[in-house]
């Protein structure tokens, strides 16, 4: 049964991509059913030997890249008569639209006539390495259609018509996503412990900060400390494509359990609280930049390194390769992404009534001024533009008007918002589910942890 299982989706993949998607997407669909079928019928023990652990992610990777070989295919398809020559390119760092048409012997007057054809076409001018491109040519040479494979779910198709106009056509697919859980007991580092349990890197990080208002993950671990993780595993055609986030988490710490849920609130918008409602998170996160070394503190009667004069230092600095990526540190809106001659590129963030927070030298700015970001997405990268002597982001923390030490506030601020009395039944009806799944997971789970290992995996 486990070969077939791993073969039918092989098969179906080699079909459906020979004119993806619309004929073939419901049977794709329906064989994964079935697939999950067979991974669900089984009993809970096989499953969860089965399920996450012998995907093979690399073996869909090699399916589309050559040129010129699926005309073949391509005559057999209904919608195409005569034969058209594919040529399927690889997007690389660097590459232009133009050099893509290039290496496919399309014309550059045809891509003109491409770009010109609506505002989804436009959008071809900006392509990220990675993306592929299929272009189908006539006998001619001609441009008769091209497809760009945005991600594995996403195809986007500009035919031209009869009328010799392009039309654009966005056809999805969905991932099939399966609850996971893994438990774990840490005898050396929570990396450790987490890999083992079979937990990506992005996911043990993910769960560090779900908790990192509560646990110092760098001081406060301690042998005999556990977790317990349920989150989403997204499949296409029974392959594993990727991790949804966590649904539910429990960390035990020195004996201490804590438990946080994934709720969405009725904006939308998804956070992680206590089962009774209280954020997991903090107002602010204490640091815009990951893997940062401090180096020049708050110093209100600081020795400037430029001008040799005495100027306060009214932040704190972050020593980072150019380019590393900088946080918004909390909830807020934009109110002024610009560029001075002392600061560089800098972005001025106001959160709620009472606080600022400025972040300046940046290599690049990724927010523009009124928008509204969210914690911990990127609104720049650190560079050395502005008086700077090296790439860092100079930091600022404002109360009320007054500069704060950005490293030191953190701690004196509240959380972030709980869960409002009016949202109470509704968060209620989503996260108890979640966390009663969980709590039957742990039960086995914890029954078992006395047999062999310390890393137990249960699905
Ligand atoms: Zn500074």
């Amino acid at each position: 049964m486990y070969d077939q299982s791993k073969q039918t989706p092989k098969r179906l993949l080699g079909a459906v991509r020979q004119h993806f998607p619309r004929t073939h997407a419901l049977a794709a669909g329906a064989a994964s059913f079935a697939l999950a079928l067979t991974m669900f019928m089984s009993t809970p023990e096989v499953e969860a030997k089965r399920l996450p652990l012998e995907v093979n992610l690399s073996s869909t990777t090699a399916v589309e890249a050559t040129a010129g070989t699926a005309a073949t295919h391509h005559a057999a398809a209904p919608e195409a008569e005569e034969t058209l020559r594919a040529h399927t390119l690889k997007v690389k760092q660097g590459d232009t639209l133009s050099d893509l048409f290039e290496r496919a012997g399309v014309s550059a007057a045809e891509m003109y006539q491409l770009l010109a054809s609506g505002k989804e076409a436009r959008q071809l001018a900006k392509l990220a390495p990675g993306e592929e491109l299929t272009f189908r040519t006539d006998d001619q040479g001609a441009l008769k259609s091209l497809e760009l494979h945005r991600d594995r779910l996403n195809l986007e198709e500009f035919s031209r018509g009869d009328s010799g106009d392009f039309k654009y056509a966005l056809h999805q697919r969905k991932a099939d996503s399966y609850t996971a859980y893994r438990h774990a007991k840490i005898d050396s580092s929570l990396f450790v412990a987490g890999s083992d349990a079979g937990l990506s890197g992005n996911l043990i990080m993910e769960m560090a900060d779900v908790f990192s208002s509560d646990i110092d993950f760098a001081l406060d671990i301690r042998k005999g400390d556990s977790f317990s993780v349920m989150y989403e595993e997204e499949f296409l055609e029974g392959e594993k494509i990727g991790n949804g986030p966590i649904q539910a988490v429990s960390f035990t710490n020195h004996g201490k359990t804590f438990s946080a849920v994934r709720y969405v609130d009725v904006h939308g918008d998804a956070n992680y609280y206590t089962p009774d409602g209280k954020s997991m998170r903090k107002a602010f996160i204490r640091t815009p930049v990951d893997f940062a070394r401090i180096s020049s503190g708050y110093n209100p009667h600081r020795l400037h390194p430029i001008f040799k004069t005495r100027r306060p230092h009214n932040g704190t600095d972050y020593a980072a390769p150019t380019g590393t990526p900088v946080y918004a540190t909390a909830d807020g809106r934009v109110i002024k992404s610009g560029y001075s001659k002392a600061n560089g590129n800098y972005i001025f963030l106001q959160h709620g009534e009472h606080y600022v927070t400025r972040y300046l030298h940046l290599s690049k700015r990724r927010v523009k001024t009124g928008q509204r970001v969210k914690q911990r997405q990127v609104i720049g990268n650190v560079g050395s533009t502005g008086y700077a002597t090296g790439p860092h982001l100079h930091y600022e923390f404002l109360v009320n008007g007054h500069h704060r030490n950005p490293a030191t506030i953190v701690r004196k601020l509240p959380k972030a918002k709980s869960v409002p009395a009016s949202e109470m039944a509704r968060f209620q009806a989503q996260t108890q589910p979640l966390l009663a799944q969980l709590e039957n997971y742990e039960r086995p789970a914890l029954a078992q942890r006395d047999d062999n290992s310390d890393n137990n995996t249960v699905n």
